[in-house]
């Protein structure tokens, strides 16, 4: 069979530990025997990261904005642990948070779904992918204990010197407050990305805030979402047979359940953390979560949602072989494979990115899978397999199907 060809190089950030061994199993088995693979590589490992002071995270954010699309590897968040580990010059900060502000974009973790993994909440037949806004409120909080009665307020001095007050709370005794904030380009950004992804996937998209309480703040959001859908994407979400709409949180989560799934959940921060991990935990593992990073400008950089799976690391370093599951990272390469096809409208990228996941899905329905599925699965007596086995289980249904 002759290899597919690619027009424009895929932006490849290369990770850390267990992922970044799974990584290049991954590519030598189920890529670069089908595909002719283009890519610009950068080494987002921590050792190189460290070496360069940074700089490749950097330089990689940067490819992803000229080429447009990227596929990352989990990557360590340096601690204090990590700082000894590595003997590093710094605690350099998560890469993750340096492309996201780079690229200005938001989050979007949707389940992959099999059958023999069934979700806790029985009714959800599709994914249901939340969008996590990661800016401000209260990650970016200023708080403050009261000690005693007191006149608390917010205040706000204009560049001219004038000042707006507004009253916090007249304190009779002892208390807390706290001070959040948003940015009105934060919020527009959050919303495109939001708008596009769900014309992007073809699938509906929700919002949700408690602006019936906060009617300046979350009400804010909810107005700067219906402008921009009003002035900018009715008609496109017509064409494409979708819908947006808002809701109260409180009927939102109520609709959530009762839902079988299949569209776009958009929050703000908070609640974005609290039901990613909900929705994550509810459809059953970690390891088949997805994530993609989506700027309002069309760049898209897709990764696995969980991490380097250090543990499992230390065991192969010692010469065990591991069963981590590789399916997530798989799915950022056929995400990042068929946004690539799509661009450079090479159909034949698509219909392997379709196939290498259709492969995936049939390995694992068929009974074969890794330990975190196998302990998990409703399925009777499943196939256990080492990550090594999996990923060449894989290769067979898919060559199967090529
Ligand atoms: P983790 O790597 O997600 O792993 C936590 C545990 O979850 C593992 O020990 C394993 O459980 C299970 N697990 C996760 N992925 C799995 C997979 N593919 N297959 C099988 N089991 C899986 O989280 P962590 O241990 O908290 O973090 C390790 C490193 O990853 C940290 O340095 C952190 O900074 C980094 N991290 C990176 C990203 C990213 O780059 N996007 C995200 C999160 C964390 P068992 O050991 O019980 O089998
Ligand atoms: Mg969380």
């Amino acid at each position: 069979m002759e290899k597919i060809k690619m027009t424009t190089p895929l932006v490849e950030m290369d990770g850390d530990e267990m992922t970044r061994i799974l990584w290049k199993w991954i590519k030598e088995e189920l890529i670069l025997p089908f595909v002719d693979l283009k890519t610009e590589y950068y080494d987002l490992g921590l050792e190189y990261r460290n070496k360069t002071n940074d700089q490749v995270t950097v330089d990689s954010a940067e490819a992803t904005k000229k080429y447009g699309v990227a596929v990352k590897c989990a990557t360590i968040t340096p601690n204090a642990a990590r700082m000894t580990e590595y003997d590093l010059k710094e605690m350099w900060k998560s890469p993750n948070g340096t492309i996201r502000a780079m690229l200005d974009g938001t989050v979007f973790r949707a389940p992959i779904i099999v059958k023999g993994i069934e979700p806790y909440v029985k009714n959800w037949k599709k994914p249901i992918t939340i969008a996590r806004h990661a800016y401000g409120d209260v990650y970016k909080a200023s708080e403050m204990k009261i000690p005693g009665a007191g006149k608390a307020e917010l205040v706000y001095t204009a560049a001219d010197g004038t000042e707006q007050r507004e009253l916090i709370h007249e304190f009779k005794g002892a208390g807390i407050i706290q001070g959040q904030h948003n940015l009105t380009g934060s919020i527009e950004s959050f919303a495109r990305s939001c708008f596009n992804y769900a014309l992007d996937t073809k699938q509906d998209l929700w919002f949700a805030t408690k602006d019936t309480i906060s009617k300046k703040y979350d009400h804010t959001f909810k107005d700067i979402f219906q402008k921009i859908f009003d002035e900018e994407y009715k008609g496109k979400f017509e064409e494409a047979g979708i819908t947006y709409f808002y809701t109260l949180i409180d009927d939102a989560v109520a609709r959530v359940i009762r839902s079988e799934g299949g569209y776009i959940w958009a929050c703000k921060n908070y609640d974005g953390d609290v039901m990613s991990d909900m929705v994550a935990t509810a459809f059953g593992s970690l390891s088949m979560m997805t994530s993609v990073l989506a700027s309002p400008n069309g760049y898209y950089e897709y990764e696995a949602a969980h991490g380097t799976v250090q543990r499992h690391y230390y065991r192969h370093l010692k010469g065990e072989k591991t069963s981590t599951n590789p399916i997530a990272t798989i799915f950022a390469w056929t995400g990042a494979l068929r946004k690539r096809g799509e661009l450079d409208g090479i159909s034949e990228l698509c219909t392997f990115a379709d196939k290498l996941e259709k492969a995936c899905i049939q390995t694992i329905e068929e009974g074969n899978m890794t330990h975190d599925l196998a302990i998990i699965t409703t399925m009777e007596n499943p196939t256990e397999l080492n990550s090594e086995d999996f990923i060449k289980a894989i290769r067979t249904t898919l060559e199967g199907l090529l």
